[in-house]
């Protein structure tokens, strides 16, 4: 019998234990009421002694035990039992009473072997009717006190014994009812049990699916976000193939340098992205800056701080990006006083020699949260590009310019002259040739040496560039010391006024060589298309002829096309 079906049973036997006292006491007194117990001993005890019991199995039936004490009910009843039969010592009671006594007998007995658990052993079995019988006689034979005699007090014995019996046919009856409701309990007992554990089961099964179907739609995130970055990185990397082609194409530095930033801007979404080059990279006379932005700000910021960027990034001498901010969080004093929440500076490098920057600007957050190699690559590229593209120009370069003075060359002249010439007459422009030839040069080379004539060439190579420059013309080298200055949209008064200077310059130009100082004079010749010549193709020459003309008159002078006879 479970634990809890005792608990639960005794709820239910606690209001029978109530009235079979009750009904005890009634009879106790009722009995002296009638007079049929004449001893007011006997009365007092029995009232005295069922308050007790009825006390006792009140504490000892209390439902909130959590184990029932079943040795001490055992102890109880046997006390219980010898207290009755110890009261009908005191005097005679009646029939009825001894009835009620046994039967009160039989009721704790039968507790006892439900509470008990004493259904263990046949043993068991004959003990405790043997308890009931025993005592019913035992009962009985202190009442009859010698009045019983012979066949009388045999059909005595045999209607206790009947009685015995039937209390037992009685309990048999009552114990199958408990025990099949108690197998159906336990029954039901275990199959909820099982139930529950199944039920357990299914929702730790439950929890498992759950878990693992979190983490299938976390994978499933995770797959969209890596596709969505591959996706990316093909598309980077295509734009990146199509820059490379380009370069491939083109050895136009500055326009490589715009096509790779456009391509940057474009892939990346960036605010705003400038590049800045020195000078010298590729054959550029001074440093080159480029910056595209959509936000003027972000730009004026770039042109006014990237020179110091560069510096900045020279002087950490590392060909790692530099984080200028990080977020909002500026880490040089560069770009701020704009709305730049990141700004990242890459250093574009040849062979750890730092060249040049890029910069990459944005307002958005986190913006290089995916890293800087798209940056990286497309600079990489820039500069395999670049190093290419050097190469071509410096080649394009040596066959356009003469070795020793570094200016254009005859057979340079002779390409572009033609085309010059063609463009002048499209655009009608003013257009002049000075021809220039150093006096006496031979001299120099037999005073001096070839070496030292060299330098006087030069000398003067140097200053035809110097003019040229300064007035947007071109300086040639035509012969062995003769030279050209070709200038656009200046007539021949301006054009003189310039020649004189040259012609001063070179007069006044001291050549050092070893030990000797060399000073040297030119002759000078200009033609002007259409103010001295109508017929462009005749400038050159005319220009020659007035040089000649300046030879053949004293040297050291400039002479005018159609104006010879001037000093
Ligand atoms: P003029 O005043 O009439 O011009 O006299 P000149 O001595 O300058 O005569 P010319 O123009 O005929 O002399 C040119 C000389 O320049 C001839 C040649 O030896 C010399 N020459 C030409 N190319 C070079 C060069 O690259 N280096 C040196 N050192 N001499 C050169
Ligand atoms: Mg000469
Ligand atoms: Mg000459």
């Amino acid at each position: 019998m479970t634990e809890d079906f005792k608990l639960k049973y005794l709820k239910s036997m606690k209001i029978i234990n109530r009235i079979a006292y009750a009904l005890m006491l009634s009879l106790v007194l009722l009995s002296r009421g009638a007079e049929l117990v004449s001893s007011n001993t006997a009365t007092v005890y029995y009232c005295i002694s069922l308050v007790v019991f009825l006390l006792c199995d009140e504490a000892l039936f209390r439902n909130t035990l959590r184990r029932f004490p079943t040795l001490v009910l055992q102890l109880r009843t046997y006390i219980f039992i010898i207290v009755l039969l110890i009261g009908s010592c005191f005097t005679c009671l009646p029939v009825v009473f001894n009835i009620a006594l046994i039967c009160l007998i039989f009721f704790l007995l039968i507790q006892d072997i439900i509470f008990g658990d004493v259904f263990n052993s046949f043993y068991n079995y004959i003990k405790y009717i043997g308890i009931g019988v025993v005592s019913g006689i035992i009962l009985s034979f202190i009442q009859c006190r010698g009045e019983v005699k012979g066949a009388w007090l045999l059909l005595y014995v045999i209607v206790i014994a009947i009685l015995g019996f039937v209390m037992y046919v009685f309990y048999d009856s009552f114990y199958k009812a408990i025990t099949v409701l108690d197998d159906r309990y336990t029954r039901l007992y275990f199959r909820n049990a099982d139930v529950i554990a199944e039920n357990k089961k299914l929702l730790k099964f439950q929890e498992r699916v759950e878990k693992v179907n979190s983490e299938i739609n976390y994978q499933k995130i995770n797959l969209t976000k890596a596709n969505d970055d591959l996706a990316k990185i093909n598309d980077e990397t295509r734009s990146l193939i199509e820059v490379m082609k380009y370069f491939a194409a083109s050895f136009d530095v500055e326009k490589n340098v715009h096509v790779m930033l456009e391509n940057v801007v474009k892939i990346k979404q960036t605010g705003a992205a400038a590049i800045y080059l020195e000078k010298d990279i590729y054959m550029n006379d001074d440093p080159y800056l480029e910056v595209i932005s959509e936000n003027s700000v972000a730009e004026t910021l770039l042109k006014q701080d990237i020179r110091n960027i560069y510096d900045a990034v020279r002087r950490r001498a590392s060909t790692n990006p530099l984080v200028l901010c990080d977020n909002y969080d500026f880490k040089y004093p560069f770009l701020t006083g704009g709305n730049l929440c990141n700004a990242v500076a890459f250093p574009a490098y040849e062979n750890d020699n730092i060249y040049g920057v890029m910069v990459i600007t944005s307002s958005k957050y986190d913006f290089f949260e995916n890293g800087y190699a798209f940056y990286e690559s497309s600079l990489m590229d820039f500069t395999s590009a670049l190093i290419s593209d050097r190469l071509y120009l410096q080649t394009e370069d040596m066959a356009k310019k003469d070795g020793l003075t570094k200016i254009y060359n005859r057979i340079y002249f002779n390409k572009f002259y033609p085309e010059l010439k063609e463009e002048v007459m499209a655009s009608g422009d003013v257009f002049t040739v000075c021809m220039l030839d150093i006096d006496h040069f031979k001299r120099v080379n037999d005073t001096y040496g070839h070496l030292a004539g060299d330098e006087v060439i030069k000398a003067v190579a140097r200053i035809d560039a110097e003019f040229a420059k300064k007035y947007d013309g071109t300086a040639v080298r035509y012969g062995g010391e003769e030279f050209l200055l070709i200038l656009r949209g200046k007539g021949v008064e301006e054009t003189y006024k310039i020649l004189c200077d040259a012609h001063e310059a070179i007069k006044n130009t001291v050549v050092e060589y070893e030990d000797f100082r060399i000073t040297i004079n030119s002759s000078m010749g200009i033609a002007c298309y259409p103010e001295t010549c109508d017929n462009i193709n005749d400038v050159l020459d005319k220009s020659d002829k007035a040089m000649y003309y300046s030879k053949e008159h004293g040297r050291g002078r400039i002479t005018i096309d159609g104006r010879e006879g001037e000093t």
